[in-house]
């Protein structure tokens, strides 16, 4: 457990940003308009899927960390953004209330295994479910799913280069980056260096190049 709260306490504060120049510059729309920051007391919410009716609802027992945007094709996006809103909290604090019966996997094979609702297609949740990688034990939230306010405000913007991928121009992404760092995102194009130095911690300590 020494990883996991190791992640929890590596939360580093926002930069201010600097007079708006890239306004214009579509991120997410929980960002677009300035981060929200989070609270201190908040202690989670309900986050429910797209449906009309019968929505899956997934109870949340607790604040989230290293909220983040991510430029990855693998995450879940609201219709129309280019960067996905994505949280990680314990696994232990993640439960399946309503409608379970509509999840579904959307990659069987894939690292982090992403439920995903049959009827709408939001992912409710992305679990890792191999207990020997670096961020077993966590799951991977959207807290835009959730009315509730107070949510862990997102630090940073992860796997930038990526949304070029998905058909960005690349010619942008000059402006992408600036608009990233005038909202306090900074922009890397891999996970953080918390995250990164965390997963290097612990391929170093299974090989036995780093002592426990
Ligand atoms: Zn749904
Ligand atoms: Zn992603």
């Amino acid at each position: 457990m020494g990883l996991l709260s190791n992640l929890f306490g590596g939360g580093s504060a926002a930069s201010k940003p600097s007079a708006p120049r890239y306004t214009n510059v579509r991120i997410h729309p929980a960002v677009d308009n300035g981060v929200k920051p989070g609270s201190a007391s908040f202690s989670g919410g309900t986050l429910k899927c797209h449906c009309a009716s019968d929505k899956v609802e997934v109870e949340v027992g607790g604040q989230t960390a290293h909220n983040h945007v991510c430029g990855c094709s693998q995450c879940w996006k609201p219709k129309g953004a280019v960067f996905s809103q994505v949280a990680v909290v314990g696994s232990d604090k993640v439960t399946v209330t309503k409608n379970g019966e509509k999840l579904d996997r959307v990659n069987t094979h894939a690292t982090i295994q992403r439920y995903a609702c049959k009827g709408c297609g939001v992912h409710m949740f992305g679990r890792i479910e191999n207990t020997g990688h670096p961020f077993y034990g966590l799951d991977f939230i959207h807290t835009e799913l959730s009315p509730a306010s107070g949510w862990s405000a997102p630090e940073f913007a992860a796997y930038v280069s990526s949304i070029i991928e998905a058909g960005y121009d690349p010619a942008k992404m000059g402006d992408v980056r600036g608009r990233l760092k005038e909202l306090g995102l900074e922009p890397y194009d891999c996970l953080s260096p918390p995250l990164m130095d965390a997963i290097a911690t612990h391929i170093a300590k299974a090989k036995g190049t780093l002592k426990a």
